[in-house]
Parts: structure tokens; sequence; C-alpha cells
């Protein structure tokens, strides 16, 4: 059988390794850190993938490369590209490693973006300030969970806020959404796209709180979603599953941002489908047909950060509550610890 390769320890890459199991492969996760994938993009370096002797090693010993988070350095993908492929690829990675190129890509795909511009010092920010009433400033690269990223509203001080966050960086006008949504889209080797049901997403502190399916959006919007996440899929000539950030706005949906790899707010499908995201990524990534990702049930996704642990006892004793924990050592605030599905109703036929 064949051995798929997994860039990043964290719960997405475990998920992922659970899935090829079941389906028979073998598995090699590459995680230099003592700290998880996760842990290492929050200290905003990536220094611990550039080891190239063990990235050639890790490339060696499987037949193909997948990763649980996008900012592999350069160097290593590379590197790693001389020896087996890499799903989904580079094109995906290149793009959704910076803001910036990103927003270029969708906004050239004419998909809505926030207004944004390009900051790359204290001025600049002064001179992309004007003309908005409340912004965002998020640093270029590495950024997750909201790390990285300011808040400011008109009149700001911009040479204080500039001091807080790593460059370069982009400016984003606020975007004023009445709802956050997200599509988990899937592209196999063949060509064949398929996406499950947005979900709805509620954040807490920059952080995903929980996702809900059906979203509860009209059925015009839905399908807009779906065929716009089908459209950046299709332009990447994408492998794999991808999550695609979207504001519901009274003049349509604006995209948020793209993550080329299965995606905390796909967690539902592990409930609510036949085949969830780990596995279609699987699929994907080894050439398999694309399964069967129709929902199956009302689904209620809510992550266990830092001290919502203390409720595990309680919810170990729930109908209907499936859980999930990463297995991490220390709950510390902020730190995704596990997740819980609640089925809220199964669809009849
Ligand atoms: P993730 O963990 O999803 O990768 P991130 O750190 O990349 O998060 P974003 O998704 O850019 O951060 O932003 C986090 C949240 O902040 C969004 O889900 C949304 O609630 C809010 N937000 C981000 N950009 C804007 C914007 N331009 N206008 C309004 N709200 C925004
Ligand atoms: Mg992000
Ligand atoms: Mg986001």
């Amino acid at each position: 059988g064949a051995t798929i390769g997994i860039l990043g320890g964290g719960q997405l890459g475990r998920m992922l390794s659970v899935a090829a199991s079941r389906l028979g492969y073998r598995t090699h996760i590459f995680e230099p850190g003592a700290a998880p994938a996760a842990d290492v993009a929050h200290a905003l370096t990536t220094a611990p993938y550039e080891d190239a002797a063990a990235i050639r090693a890790f490339a060696a010993s499987v037949d193909v490369v997948t990763y649980e988070f996008e900012n592999v350095p350069a160097a290593s993908l590379d590197l790693i590209e001389s020896i087996v492929p890499i799903r989904p690829g580079r094109k995906a990675l290149a793009i959704s490693q910076d803001r910036l190129t990103e927003k270029d890509f969708l906004s050239g795909l004419g998909l809505a973006t926030a207004p944004y511009a390009a900051v790359d010092d204290a001025a600049g920010l002064a001179a992309a300030m004007a003309g908005h009433e409340r912004a965002i400033l998020k640093t270029r690269r590495l950024g997750y969970d909201g790390k990285g990223q300011l808040r400011l509203s008109a009149g700001d001080d911009a040479a204080a806020a500039w001091a807080q966050v790593n460059a370069p960086a982009v400016l984003e006008g606020f975007v004023d959404f009445s709802a956050e949504i997200s599509v988990i889209v899937a592209r196999g080797a063949d060509g064949a796209v398929a996406a499950y049901d947005p979900g709805l997403n509620r954040h807490e502190n920059g952080i995903l709180r929980t996702t809900s399916v059906p979203c509860g959006l009209p059925s015009r919007l839905v399908t807009d979603a779906v065929l716009l996440a089908g459209r950046i899929v299709g332009a990447l000539d994408y492998v794999g599953v991808m999550g695609v950030e979207l504001f519901v706005t009274p003049a349509g949906l604006v995209v948020n941002e793209i993550a080329p790899r299965v995606h905390n707010s796909g967690h539902w499908t592990q409930a609510g489908c036949a085949v969830d995201q780990f596995e279609q990524h699987i699929r994907a990534v080894a050439g398999l047909p694309l399964g069967d990702g129709r929902r199956h049930a009302d689904v209620v996704m809510e992550n266990l950060i830092g001290a919502d642990m203390a409720q595990l006892p309680t919810l170990l004793r729930q109908t209907g509550t499936q859980i999930h924990l990463y297995g991490k050592a220390e709950a510390r605030p902020g730190r995704k610890m596990g997740h819980v599905n609640r089925i809220t109703r199964r669809s009849a036929g």
C-alpha cells in the first residue's frame, strides 16, 4: 500500500492520518518541533520546517505529500517536489501563504473581497486608512485565529498601530456582514468537484466557536457560495479539500480568505456525512474518486478551547454528542483542545 506524508503534527494532521488509515494507507507525519504545527505558526516562525536533511528523508519515505497548514517554507516545498508530488499543488500554497497575493488572486477571478491595500510602513498605513471608518490591519504571512491582526478606527495613531503588527501587512476595510459562512469544497485528481453544505460560523475573540448546518441562508446564497468555491478550486487546478470563508452582506457574498487544506469549520462533516472532509481530502490526494459528502443530519460543531475542557465529564455523558480530543497536554487559553459534534436532527430519507 501507498504511504501518505503529512506535513504538520497538529489536530488536522492527526485526523487526516486516521482517515487515511481507514482507507488502508500508511501515513508519515512530519513534525519537527516539540510543539505541533499550530503552535509553531503561533510563534510566527516556520524555522523548524526548514531542516533540509529531515525534509529530504521524509519525502523519500512517502509516495505523496499533503499538509495540514499552508505555511510550509518554499525551499522545503522545492525539495519535496523534487522527490514526490505535493497535493494540493504549489499554486494554491503560494497564493494562500500571503494575504495580499490571495486577495489579488480572488479579485482577479472577479470575486468580491473586502477593500484592501498593501501596507509596508506607518506612512502607508496612514494613507490606506483614509476613507475607512473602521478597518483591520493584518500581517500578510503566518496569521491564524485572529493573531497578527489589529482593528482600527478613523483617527487612530498609525505609527502606534504599525508598531504592533508584523510587516508586511494589508489593511482591509471593515465588512459589515450579517453572517459568516464557509464552504468546504473538494476537487479530485480527475477534476471532479464536490462541495459540502455551507456552514454558519460564529467566532469569539477571532477564534471559531461554532459551525452550524444547515446555515439557514436562502438557497440562492447557498448556490452562489458553492459555485464561487468551485470557481476557486478550478482556477487553481486544485487537488484536495479547501476551506472558503465568506461574509454575507446585503450586496452578496464577500470572500474573506481561503485555506488550502481541511478546515475547522468542516469538522461537522464527521457527524453529518458518509464521507467527511478528512476522508475526502485523502481520497483526492491518493487519486481515488471523491466520496459521498451529502449531509444526512443537522449538526452543530463546537470547539473546546482552553478551559472548556473542564466540561468534559459532562460532555462524556451527553447523548447525540460526538467528542474529538486532540491529545494536547496543556489547556492554555485560546488553544483548541478538541471539538464536539452535536447532532440536532437526522434528515428523513
Ligand atoms: P483563521 O483562524 O480563520 O485562519 P485568521 O487569523 O486568518 O483566522 P481572518 O479570518 O482574516 O483571521 O479574520 C478572523 C475574523 O475576523 C473573521 O472570521 C471575521 O469575523 C473578522 N474579520 C476579518 N476580516 C474582516 C473584515 N475585513 N471585516 C469584518 N470582519 C473581519
Ligand atoms: Mg486564516
Ligand atoms: Mg479566517
